[in-house]
């Protein structure tokens, strides 16, 4: 198909700057020296100009409306379909909003997101309110570039979770949070869990092979990635070929690389697990933040921290550093990477109070939104919902308000849903991943990961984003998106360590 080719070509082109963008942004998180930021700000600006010029010219129209016939004579679920579905969806998303509201929106983020650099050191949450202010009219400009949604919060989560609508969102939560709320006040009326195991003194450098030994034998491929360092982890996949994760390093904590870097190696997977023949095409990326955060949470906690897992890798820790955990029992060490307590910092939650964290902030984005709370409310607003849920205040809004950078660096609205989606649905994947291999444990506690990576790359990977996140559950599990896996795995895994059914 000529037109299709011709298509491919042009958006190859869109694709190189895009990944021209991000090697530069990867760069900028890891050997950057501070002197270069102003630079590489234009640099990024005119790579991402350039990038969306090029995405929404009109000649992407054209073949676009030229391939229509070829494209319904073809099965849904044909390479060529999808990739011209895709194509099309995103164009025209992108095509709604005027280029120089676009740029207008960019210049805004980055200055928003310097002041919080400054703010939130300095706990000074009102040197960024009037950048936060604009940000929700922005936000709430852009959505209404996407007339006839149901809440105006939908076509912000459009971008993250397409075919996600905060009806959906919403319906789940509430859901969810009524089961949870009952485990985690169960849990954390126990006696603590002494995690000091994990606070001894850990070098380094033997943590940072260890943590190589262990994505690797997960399946991170080395070949086709590398590792390095960070302040806030993330994963850069510049082609199918090149996926890069970060990680960070406490000498006195021996959680914080190991499961930033599993977590990490999830995401990474999965997008070293793309089908080759899609590389440099709009399918070559996973479909949807929720689905993207389902696998790494799904290795970071449902393999990375279970006791299969431990069995295996325990021995092996303890001859690494044997000074700090001869005489630390497998349970001692299993129940301490398991250890779960009301928190403040959503980033180093456990992962049951974890959806608490997300909840709350996705009700502040719609009550923001929706017009029923100001922004310079909001602190007051964070503090009142950490009361509710958690019966804890932050004692500054550095530790409350200020945490995340979601807000700052973005819009408001879609951008934390996706990592409680994530939970639900990496259980789900398990779920079903169990029971057409239900040997999946007992090869975890020997070391053996490729039976259930060889199951996700079939089921999930591959696939890329040729199907929406809907449509993949649906495919994947038989069904759409169910708390029960989730919720059965909380029970059994905590109710083993905490003995929940005296309080449940
Ligand atoms: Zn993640």
């Amino acid at each position: 198909m000529k037109q299709l080719e011709e298509l491919k070509q042009h958006l190859a082109e869109v694709n190189d700057l895009d990944m021209a963008g991000s090697v530069l942004n990867w760069d900028q998180s890891t050997y950057m020296p501070p002197g270069g930021a102003p630079a590489r700000a234009r640099q990024l600006a005119t790579l991402a100009r350039l990038s969306f010029e090029k995405f929404t010219d009109p000649v992407v129209g054209r073949l676009l409306d030229e391939l229509r016939s070829y494209e319904e004579s073809l099965p849904y679920d044909s390479d060529d379909a999808s990739l011209i579905r895709v194509i099309r969806r995103n164009y025209e998303r992108a095509i709604k909003v005027p280029p120089a509201f676009h740029s207008e929106l960019t210049a805004h983020q980055s200055r928003a997101f310097q002041l919080w650099i400054e703010a939130r050191p300095a706990n000074n949450f009102k040197l960024v309110l009037p950048a936060l202010e604009k940000t929700l009219d922005y936000s709430r400009r852009l959505a209404n570039y996407y007339p006839g949604y149901q809440h105006i919060a939908d076509p912000l989560i459009d971008d993250a979770d397409y075919g996600m609508k905060v009806e959906t969102v919403k319906a789940v939560f509430g859901q969810l949070i009524e089961k949870l709320v009952p485990i985690v006040n169960s849990i954390t009326s126990q006696e603590p869990t002494d995690d000091s195991c994990l606070r001894e003194y850990y070098p380094e450098a033997a943590q940072m092979a260890f943590c190589k030994d262990v994505v690797k034998q997960l399946g991170f491929d080395y070949r086709r990635g590398r590792h390095d360092k960070t302040y806030h982890p993330f994963t850069a996949s510049f082609s199918i070929g090149d996926v890069r994760i970060t990680t960070r390093i406490k000498e006195n904590y021996l959680g914080e690389c190991l499961y930033s870097m599993i977590h990490e190696a999830g995401h990474a997977m999965y997008e070293q697990g793309v089908c080759k023949d899609y590389e440099g095409t709009l399918l070559a990326n996973g479909t949807s933040a929720g689905v993207h955060e389902s696998q790494s949470r799904l290795w970071e906690n449902v393999v990375g921290r279970s006791r299969g897992f431990w069995e295996y890798f325990y021995p092996k820790l303890q001859s690494v550093f044997p000074e700090q955990l001869t005489g630390v029992s497998m349970d001692t060490f299993y129940r301490a990477v398991n250890k779960v307590e009301k928190s403040l910092i959503r980033t180093d939650a456990d992962e049951v109070t974890y959806n608490l964290h997300v909840m709350l902030r996705f009700d502040l984005e719609l009550l923001l939104l929706e017009d029923k709370l100001a922004v310079k409310d909001l602190p007051d607003a964070w503090q009142a919902m950490y009361k509710e849920y958690f019966g804890i205040y932050a004692p500054d809004d550095r530790d409350g308000v200020l945490q995340d950078s979601h807000w700052y660096a973005g819009i408001i609205g879609g951008s934390f849903q996706g990592y409680t989606l994530g939970n639900i649905l990496g259980a789900q994947f398990y779920a079903s991943a169990i029971k057409d291999f239900p040997e999946i444990p007992s090869e975890i506690s020997s070391g053996n990961f490729a039976p259930l990576l060889g199951w996700l790359q079939k089921n999930v990977y591959q696939s890329g984003s040729k199907f929406t996140a809907p449509e993949l559950i649906e495919r994947v599990t038989g069904g759409p998106m169910t708390i029960e896996p989730y919720i059965h795995y909380l029970v059994e895994k905590y109710g083993e360590i905490y003995h929940l059914g005296e309080y449940l």
